[in-house]
């Protein structure tokens, strides 16, 4: 059930609908928009009766959700999410970067990289201290001591910091020391995962799985809401299918399907689709001409040396490249061609 209130609702009219939906130990999710605020209703196992709430002051109508989903959805908020972090945003007027390194690897890496990626007018810097590896042979990140290094280049840069939580635990680690939770591809469907983010005061990035649907993926998405966090940011890193020259598919589709669906920002992950260096800038490119919210790249100051993901890392030079063209895309002087 969704209640769009009047135009003119005031404040109290939807405490008091907030009030109606706990009383009847079900979850009222306001979400204020540009012309009205809708709530959503969520907790009930059978039908809500729509009376119950069309009496109320200030209601507009009570509408049934027929949909999977209820939170993600446009009949929820018709317009855009723009998701604030900090005084940063993604989902706004502008093409929001995140980059940095796979994995933080040391202090002088981390450091090396993050001054690249200031310079180039970039809000977010990424880099995993917790790496969920194929491989339990493979090197599985610094752990805390990558937070921490985070935390300084936070300090010293003023970037904003997301960075992958591997289970609930790790949430509360990042929770301390950065801006942004990263929840990975693998780790689309730990539902456990996805509702401790939901009740985390910090945004998410929220991966699409290996091999995930739209519907499951914006399913996962619902988990996050569900719980009251309604900063979400969808990241669209490829899926798996035949295709041999990449590492997974880019699906370039998914960022207008999603948009017809739901009001979340959505970036675009050209870094792991590609899976090598020379396929992350045409990648981008196709990204922000389908209208991506923002970019997440992998860059590494000597690839060839990177702890993970080095075949996909691009050096800072190719990353001042590529944000100059995807800009200029973006703000439409040039033609949008792959
Ligand atoms: C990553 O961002 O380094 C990562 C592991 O991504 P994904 O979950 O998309 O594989
Ligand atoms: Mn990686």
């Amino acid at each position: 059930m969704l209640i769009v209130m009047k135009t003119d609702a005031t404040q109290s009219d939807i405490e008091e609908v907030v009030r109606v939906i706990n009383e009847m130990g079900l979850r009222a999710h306001p979400l204020p928009g540009a012309l009205r605020t809708a709530i959503g209703i969520t907790g009930n196992q059978g039908v809500v009766d729509p009376t119950a709430f069309e009496i109320l002051h200030g209601v507009s109508e009570a509408i049934r959700v027929s949909k999977p989903y209820k939170l993600v959805s446009l009949d929820l908020r018709l317009e855009k999410t723009v998701v604030r972090v900090g005084d940063a945003a993604i989902g706004d007027d502008s093409l929001a970067i995140i980059a940095g390194p796979c994995a933080i690897e040391s202090r002088e890496q981390a450091f090396a990289i993050a001054k690249d990626v200031h310079r180039s007018g970039a809000r977010f810097f990424r880099g995993g201290a917790f790496k969920p590896r194929s491989s339990p042979y493979a090197f599985q990140g610094l752990g805390e001591e990558g937070l921490r290094i985070l935390t300084e280049v936070r300090e010293a840069t003023g970037l904003k910091i997301v960075t992958e939580a591997l289970d609930e635990a790790g949430v509360d680690l990042v929770e301390r020391h950065a801006d942004m939770i990263q929840i990975g591809a693998r780790n689309m469907q730990n539902y456990s995962l996805l509702r401790r983010a939901g009740r985390s005061h910090l945004p998410v990035l929220l991966k699409r799985g290996l091999s995930a649907t739209l519907d499951e993926w914006l399913l996962a998405a619902e988990y996050i809401m569900v719980e009251g966090n309604y900063n979400v940011v969808l990241c669209e890193r490829g899926v798996r299918t035949f295709a041999q020259h990449t590492r997974y598919t880019l699906d370039v589709a998914a960022i207008p399907a999603v948009r017809q669906i739901s009001h979340l920002p959505i970036v675009v992950d050209p870094s792991h689709a590609a899976g090598k260096n020379y396929l992350v800038k045409p990648l981008a490119r196709a990204g922000v001409a389908v209208g991506a919210d923002g970019l997440i790249i992998e860059v590494h100051d000597h690839p060839e040396r990177a702890l993970s993901d080095g075949a996909q890392a691009i050096t800072p030079e190719e990353y001042e490249d590529l944000v100059a063209e995807v800009r200029a895309i973006r703000a439409g002087s040039v033609p949008a061609m792959v």
